[in-house]
Parts: C-alpha cells; sequence; structure tokens
C-alpha cells in the first residue's frame, strides 16, 4: 500500500443557514441525494474533518457554494450576505487554524462595496483570497455582469495590490440565454455548461487587457482549467490570423502560463493532468477535491497512486498553494 501524500485542497465548499443559501445547491442532487449533501455542506469540523485525516488532506481552503453571492441581484442583500458569511466562514477557521482557510465571497453587485470586502477579509479576517462564481446579477435576474466589466478596475487593482488570488469558480449560464442547452437540461450544471461558462469567462479576461494592465494577477480556475489548457493553442493560434479587434500584448498561452493556476478539483484524470503539466507547468497545478460536489476519496485515492515523480507531485500536493496562498 502506497503512503498518502500529504495535500492541501483549495475547492472545497460550504453551505449556511443564517444566512440561509445552502438552498441553492438542492439543484445538483438527486431528492434522495439531497439531505445528505446538504448536511456535507453545513459541517466544517466533524465528518469533514475525518474525512480529511483519511484522505491526508492537511489544510481546506473553504469557499461558499455556487453561484452564492453572484445571484443575489440585489445589491444591498449581496452586501450584507457577502459580510455575514466571510464572518462565518473566518470563525470556524479560527476554530482549527491548523486545518482551515478560507476564500472570501464577493458582493460584486457593488464594486465599491466588493473592494472592501475584499479588502476586509484579506487583512481584518485573515481570508486567503476570493472565490468568485462567475457573472453576477446585478439589478435584477436577467442582467449578468462579467468580471471583465471596466466598472471593476478598483476591485482588481486592490487584489493586485493584496497580493490573494482570485478563484474564478463555475455557476451555470442564465437560460433565458442559452438556446444551445434548450431541450437538454443535462448539459448544465457541472458536467458540460460550468465548463463552458468558466472557460469563456477567463478567455474574456485575458481579451480585456486585464493582464496588460495588473501583470501580477493571480486568477485560479478548477478542473484541471475548464478545457483551456487543451485548446489554448488553437485559440491563440486563431488569434493571431484573425484577432477580431482583439487588442492585447501577449498569446493567451502567454497569460494561461502567467496569470492563472489551475486545481484538480473533479477532474481525477491522469492523461488530463499530463496535457495540463505540460501546457502550464507542475509549478501551477494545485490539488483540490470540490466537496462535497465530488468525493474527496475519490480524489485523494487517484493522486496517491503517483503517476507522477515525487517533486512534481509534492509542487501539486501541497507547495504551489503554501506558495501562492502564503500558509
Ligand atoms: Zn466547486
Amino acid at each position: 500500500m502506497t503512503t498518502p501524500i500529504r495535500k492541501i485542497a483549495l475547492e472545497e465548499h460550504f453551505g449556511a443557514t443564517e444566512p440561509d443559501i445552502v438552498e441553492q445547491s438542492e439543484t445538483h442532487f438527486t431528492p434522495q441525494e439531497w439531505p445528505r449533501h446538504r448536511a456535507m455542506l453545513l459541517d466544517i469540523h466533524d465528518e469533514r474533518l475525518a474525512l480529511m485525516d483519511e484522505c491526508a488532506i492537511e489544510k481546506s481552503v473553504l469557499s461558499l457554494l455556487s453561484p452564492g453571492i453572484q445571484s443575489l441581484h440585489d445589491a444591498p442583500r449581496a452586501v450584507d450576505w457577502a459580510r455575514r458569511l466571510n464572518d462565518y466562514a473566518a470563525a470556524r477557521v479560527a476554530e482549527r487554524p491548523d486545518r482551515f482557510a478560507a476564500f472570501a465571497a464577493l458582493p460584486m453587485q457593488d464594486p465599491d462595496a466588493a473592494t472592501a470586502e475584499l479588502r476586509r477579509a484579506v487583512q481584518d479576517l485573515g481570508l486567503v483570497g476570493a472565490l468568485v462564481n462567475g457573472f453576477s446579477q446585478v439589478g435584477d435576474a436577467e442582467t449578468v455582469v462579467y468580471l471583465d466589466d471596466p466598472r471593476y478596475a478598483g476591485f482588481w487593482a486592490t487584489l493586485e495590490e493584496l497580493g490573494v488570488p482570485l478563484y474564478l469558480h463555475p455557476r451555470d449560464p442564465l437560460e433565458s440565454t442559452s438556446p444551445q442547452y434548450d431541450g437538454h437540461p443535462w448539459l448544465y450544471g457541472s458536467a458540460w455548461a460550468f465548463t463552458v461558462e468558466t472557460a469563456t469567462h477567463a478567455l474574456r479576461l485575458m481579451g480585456s487587457g486585464l493582464f496588460d494592465r495588473h501583470p501580477g494577477l493571480q486568477v485560479i480556475l478548477g478542473h484541471l482549467g475548464e478545457v483551456l489548457p487543451w485548446v489554448i493553442w488553437r485559440v491563440e493560434h486563431r488569434l493571431a490570423v484573425a484577432p477580431r479587434g482583439l487588442d492585447v500584448r501577449h498569446g493567451f498561452g502567454h497569460y494561461l502560463r502567467t496569470n492563472f493556476h489551475v486545481t484538480t478539483s473533479g477532474n481525477f484524470r491522469t492523461p488530463a493532468l499530463l496535457n495540463t503539466l505540460q501546457e502550464i507547468g507542475a509549478d501551477r497545478v494545485l490539488f483540490s477535491a470540490d466537496h462535497p460536489f465530488e468525493d474527496m476519496r475519490e480524489a485523494a485515492t487517484w493522486f496517491d497512486r503517483r503517476e507522477l515523480n515525487d517533486a512534481d507531485l509534492a509542487r501539486i500536493a501541497h507547495g504551489n498553494a503554501e506558495r501562492l496562498l502564503g500558509l
């Protein structure tokens, strides 16, 4: 039997009932599965910690479930809930700072408030960065704003100044703007729509010139980079021929290798990992499970098969996380 590798996990979600946000996740489970997963989202220190022990996960970086704050289109409510949920996360971390850290949830509906909450979360609460679930609904449920919007200029500058990463986590696109999924509800969620939505969002960030203005920014993508490591060469190759108004300093491969990290959350597949390593290198890949939407044991069992060399395994398991998050 192989010895488990000491690991840090970065995409590990929680829910809460005060304010009552946990019910957002019900849609991702069958009625039979939901009560158990609801309990897993609400638990931090009992079954979750026991599972972490079993899987040699030394530390989990907690983040709120998706879409979380991003779907609260009423801005004052988004601001209030983000603040309360970040206080909640910080309090849970404070009970076991040796085993937990947390990313802040942010009310992007109000850019100034989001910037202030980021600063408070990092400087006062000790959170290690932010996790934003894709676009935010702003003002009403049908108005979506992506993170490349000019209103977030001050937010990105603050993120760079604080030296913390932003985890760009998936959410579903709105049905009203997604005719490509009509009649095929299975295309929504983590099987497919999450990936398309998040990869497109990441490309928007690259194409907006964000990383030319702030070359120090670091964005984390889950699921081995939401297919971007597989397609980035072609994206760059085609844009060199047909830029269609694109005006940025570097090819997109440069941004992926300079401004992004990816985690193994929910993509426990060695050929996919090898491709990712070849495109962006072992310094930018980090272990994660995606608890409780994925099985922590499955993630750890796969990783502990040691299908890479020891130096790369150590970086992916914990070394990169320690460096990126200052743990
Ligand atoms: Zn996740």
